[in-house]
């Protein structure tokens, strides 16, 4: 729905004879100070842990589709393939609540459509024999508390928006209902927590006129999902934004896998 509204408004403005597609070409040269300031006219998105992973891929692809995108990085200078995109660089570690506060203070006053809290880490553990508890708190940390401390610290942002979105990456391990074959303690959780927050937004923000849910990626060839995963970074991203397109008010509150398919809770 955002995407289509976005279009319709790019197409409008063409046809009044603006320069839309040379501020958009154009937007690929521009020095560092243009580039962050951003187009009234476009969705804005912003999305943690953007300089790599999947993170990289959604600010790729909502930058090309011509959104406002806002990648987050915890090392923004390093972050050379996100500072090559069209995109405003900012820095955000989910697990410090100083940063958070410091990127919702540099962000006052600026509308937000949809945010994406992707930012996560995955210890990797089986057994419980095998759980270092201390790595599963820090999982917690990142993994469940950063998208709650993140999407509280932007309420402001994303109420001044039209999209009224929050899009948590969770994932098919979060599921309760289809976990049969146990192990990835601390993770398994993490992501059942994150759904769960997702479920209490959902109805705490349902008559302000917001759209909170999950989505799964898929097992994907990141860092995390390492090199034999079955979707690539473009399939499992592609997957997400055409759900993400579709959602509507009456959706808020619902978990899904990048694909489409509903999941169990
Ligand atoms: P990657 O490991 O490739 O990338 C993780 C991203 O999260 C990096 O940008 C990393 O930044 C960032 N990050 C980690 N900790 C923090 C923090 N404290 N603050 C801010 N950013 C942080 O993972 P993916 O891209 O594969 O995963 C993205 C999301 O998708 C995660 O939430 C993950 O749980 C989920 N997911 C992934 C699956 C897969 O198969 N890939 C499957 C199911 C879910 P830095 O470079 O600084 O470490």
């Amino acid at each position: 729905m955002i995407e289509i509204e976005v279009r319709q408004i790019v197409l409008a403005v063409a046809a009044v004879g603006m320069v839309a597609v040379t501020a958009v070409a154009g937007a690929q040269t521009a020095p560092k100070d243009e580039k962050e300031a951003t187009d009234t006219n476009k969705k804005t998105v912003l999305i943690t842990g953007a300089n790599r992973g999947l993170g990289l891929e959604f600010a790729h692809q909502y930058a090309e589709a011509g959104w406002n995108v806002i990648g987050t990085a915890r090392k923004p200078e390093s972050a050379t393939e996100l500072n090559a995109l069209s995109v405003r660089v900012m820095k955000l570690d989910v697990a410090d609540p100083k940063s958070v506060a410091a990127l919702a203070s540099d962000l006052k006053g600026a509308s937000i459509d949809l945010l994406i809290n992707n930012a996560g880490i995955f210890p990797r553990v089986g057994s419980l024999e095998e759980t270092d508890f201390a790595a599963a708190l820090q999982t917690y940390e990142v993994n469940t508390l950063g998208p709650m401390r993140v999407t509280r610290a932007l309420l402001p942002n994303l109420r001044e928006g039209s999209g009224k979105t929050v899009v948590s990456i969770t994932s098919g391990l979060g599921s309760i209902e289809n976990n049969t074959s146990g192990r990835y303690y601390g993770y398994r959780e993490s992501k059942a927590a994150l759904n769960m927050f997702t479920k209490s937004l959902a109805s705490e923000l349902r008559d302000d006129g917001f759209i909170c849910v999950v989505i799964s990626p898929g097992w994907v060839q990141t860092d995390m999902g390492g090199p034999g995963a079955n979707l690539t970074p473009e399939e499992s991203i592609s997957g997400m934004r055409a759900v993400i397109s579709k959602l509507s008010p009456e959706d808020t509150g619902t978990y899904w896998n990048y694909n489409g398919d509903s999941l169990p809770w």
